[in-house]
This record gives structure tokens, C-alpha cells and sequence, in this order.
């Protein structure tokens, strides 16, 4: 993939991957349609490492979003950036979104199913879970959210 670059809306953050997102997929999770505004996200995976800040980074700040995890969004402009929970600390989930050409990251599942918004309609074949996927990385022992 090509330099794969991302900003918020009013441009004060801008970021780049340094590696091939990965696991993109949608959350319809109560605190995803809060944290948004919006009926559901759709996040990627990629190495903290390799999110970089071309600029912005004194901008960004941070609120606890579970006891698990945090999001980061532009305190500018409060685009949601990324979240960042204590049971995958080596990598986040960006906003797919926020990148420059977010069609070129496609997701492949839907996770918090049951929290769906009852006018959605979603007739896209991916598999859908009623909460986390059952693989999820280093989940045990994490609570949630409702
Ligand atoms: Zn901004
Ligand atoms: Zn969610």
C-alpha cells in the first residue's frame, strides 16, 4: 500500500501508517455511537508503532472510555482519532474514516451486532457478532461495555 495518510476534520492533526492496517471491521457499541454521534464506527488495526503523527500531536488529547481503554480525538475539532485498550497495548484501532482515502480500507465484520440501531439496514453478508469477536486478542478478563 502506498503511504497510507489520515487527518482530522479541521486538519490540526494529521497522521501516517507506516504499516497495512488490518482487521477493519464495524462497532455498533453504545460507546462508538456516542463517541461518534454517529449509529456505528468502523475501525482498523494497525502497530502503535506505526501511527505517526506528521503533525498535530500536541492537540490530541485523550478520555477514558471504559475501564479498559481510551479514545484520542483532535481537541481541536474532536474528530474521533483512535482507541487504545489495556488488553491490546501494542497496537490501536483508527478511525477508518479520518483516513484520506477511507475506501480503500474495506471492513470485513460487524461486532456489537445486537447494539445496532433498529433503522439501520446493513445487507452486506459479513459476518456479524452479537458482542467482541470470539478471537479477540487478550480479552479474557476485560469487561465490555453494554
Ligand atoms: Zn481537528
Ligand atoms: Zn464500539
Amino acid at each position: 500500500m502506498d503511504d497510507c495518510t489520515g487527518g482530522c476534520l479541521c486538519g490540526t492533526v494529521r497522521f501516517r501508517l507506516a504499516s497495512e492496517p488490518y482487521d477493519a471491521g464495524w462497532c455498533h457499541c453504545r460507546t462508538c455511537q456516542l463517541n461518534s454521534g454517529s449509529p456505528a464506527m468502523v475501525f482498523a488495526t494497525v502497530s502503535l508503532a506505526d501511527y505517526r503523527f506528521d503533525q498535530g500531536e500536541a492537540a490530541v488529547r485523550r478520555v477514558a472510555s471504559s475501564s479498559f481503554g481510551h479514545r484520542a480525538f483532535c481537541g481541536e475539532c474532536g474528530t474521533p482519532l483512535y482507541t487504545h485498550v489495556k488488553h491490546q497495548p501494542d497496537t490501536i484501532d483508527f478511525s477508518v474514516a479520518t483516513l484520506d482515502e477511507p475506501g480503500r480500507v474495506r471492513p470485513g465484520f460487524h461486532i456489537f451486532w445486537t447494539s445496532r440501531l433498529p433503522w439501520i439496514e446493513i445487507d452486506d453478508r459479513l459476518p456479524k457478532y452479537d458482542r467482541f469477536r470470539p478471537d479477540t486478542v487478550g480479552l479474557d478478563g476485560t469487561e465490555p461495555p453494554a
